[in-house]
């Protein structure tokens, strides 16, 4: 399991930082994270100001 970056995301990109593994990077319109490298930490969501990331 892995969190995903709805469409919601407004790039501001305070998960990228909060992310510990490094698995968030910005993307096309949207962030994204790279499911291979999540730790289904949750840190990412917590941060989020448009709850975007959600546990797929
Ligand atoms: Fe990074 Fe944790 Fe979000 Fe996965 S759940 S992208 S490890 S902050
Ligand atoms: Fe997008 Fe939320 Fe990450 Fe900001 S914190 S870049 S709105 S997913």
């Amino acid at each position: 399991m892995a969190y995903q970056i709805s469409d919601d995301c407004i790039s501001c990109g305070s998960c990228e930082s909060a992310c510990p593994c490094g698995a968030i990077s910005e993307g096309d319109g949207k962030y994204v994270i790279d499911a291979d490298m999540c730790a289904d930490c949750g840190s990412c969501a917590e941060v989020c100001p448009v709850g975007a990331p959600q546990q797929a």
